[in-house]
């Protein structure tokens, strides 16, 4: 599926959940920048299980003008899926993912597009600053990029979505991922090439309401780690050895003691304590163990990525499955 003939030199990739408000004046902002910019252009919305008129909607705009295209997902299978159906079915030189929700500023394309023909592969849009959100979610956001930082061994960008420009090469390596968990701005990252970023302040979203819940980017977050470290795998081995030789140490004086002392019954608190602890300690590492556990299991299942219902504009129409 790789051996497209590049027909656009820019697509710009929109994965649509429930966003009947927002397409209207998505496509109007997107259609007034990508005119400006003198290139040849489409647009490849990716349609993931919306259960409103999303679909009717973006067909419509699909006749009305054909640059753009809809692939029509089977269900709902989360954003970063819904991405890696468009970046299969995009063919443009350069490839622009965008929010559908207008959070990501169409006219800051026209930048991404400069950096580009300067000849950078990689130009992601890095938010100014947080200020607009609530407190918690910029002290879990700022938690998640410190802990990730130290532990990937790729440096994942700060407050970097999945708003960037990526260039033929980059998406063809990211479709060479054949990877099921897929935490996007960590394989953008893992693929390295020539990266610049440009600063941008991110808006509220335009119409409609997110998806994202604590509980979602609870997972999301354990997938990105999961994905690029493996270090909380590892560190029990470590905690492990440093509880077996402070035990040792214990063990040798109460060995001691009994001996020189006889037997002193009272203990009770001690042994509760050391029980419990480790009892914890060893829970916990069951359930890290269980993570990267179905994890496995779920790249080992080999089922594809996602399923394409129907596809509308494109070449070689009809089901097409992971790329
Ligand atoms: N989205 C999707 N599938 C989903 C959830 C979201 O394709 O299951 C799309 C959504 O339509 C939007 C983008 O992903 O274009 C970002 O979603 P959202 O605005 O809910 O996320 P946030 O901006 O809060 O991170
Ligand atoms: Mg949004």
């Amino acid at each position: 599926m790789s051996s497209d003939i590049n027909s656009v030199e820019l697509s710009v990739i929109v994965p649509v959940y429930n966003e009947e408000l927002n397409i209207d004046y998505l496509f109007e902002r997107l259609l007034s920048v990508l005119e400006t910019l003198d290139t040849s252009y489409e647009i490849v919305c990716v349609n993931d299980g919306s259960k409103d008129n999303t679909l009717k909607c973006l067909i419509e705009h699909h006749h009305r003008n054909p640059v753009i295209k809809v692939v029509n997902l089977s269900r709902n299978f989360g954003k970063e899926v819904a991405l890696s159906a468009g970046l299969d079915y995009a063919t443009g030189a350069a490839v622009v993912p965008i929010d559908a929700d207008l959070q990501d500023p169409p006219e800051l394309i026209k930048e991404l597009v400069e950096k580009w023909r300067e000849g950078y592969d990689v130009v992601y849009a890095t938010r100014r600053s947080r200020g607009e959100e609530s407190w918690l979610k910029q002290m879990t956001a700022n938690a998640f990029y410190k802990i990730i930082g130290k532990m990937s061994r790729v440096p994942i960008p700060r407050n970097t979505g999945d708003f960037r420009l990526l260039d033929r090469r980059v998406v063809e390596a990211i479709k060479q991922m054949p990877e099921r968990t897929r935490f996007m701005k960590g394989l953008f990252a893992w693929v390295g090439f020539k990266q610049t970023s440009v600063l941008f302040d991110r808006p509220q979203r335009y119409k409609g309401t997110t998806t994202w819940n604590y509980w979602r980017l609870w997972n999301f977050a354990i997938d990105g780690i999961t994905s690029f470290s493996f270090l909380p795998l590892k560190v029990w081995s470590y905690v492990g050895v440093t509880i077996s030789l402070l035990s040792f140490l214990y063990a040798t004086f109460l060995i001691y003691r009994t001996l020189l002392y006889g037997v002193d019954l009272p203990g009770y608190a001690s042994i509760m304590v050391a029980i419990l602890f480790l009892g914890g300690i060893q829970l916990v590492t069951l359930g890290i163990i269980g993570e990267y556990l179905s994890r496995v299991y779920e790249e080992v299942k080999g089922r594809p990525l996602y399923l394409v219902r129907d596809a509308y504009g494109f070449k070689n129409n009809g089901e097409e499955g992971i790329g």
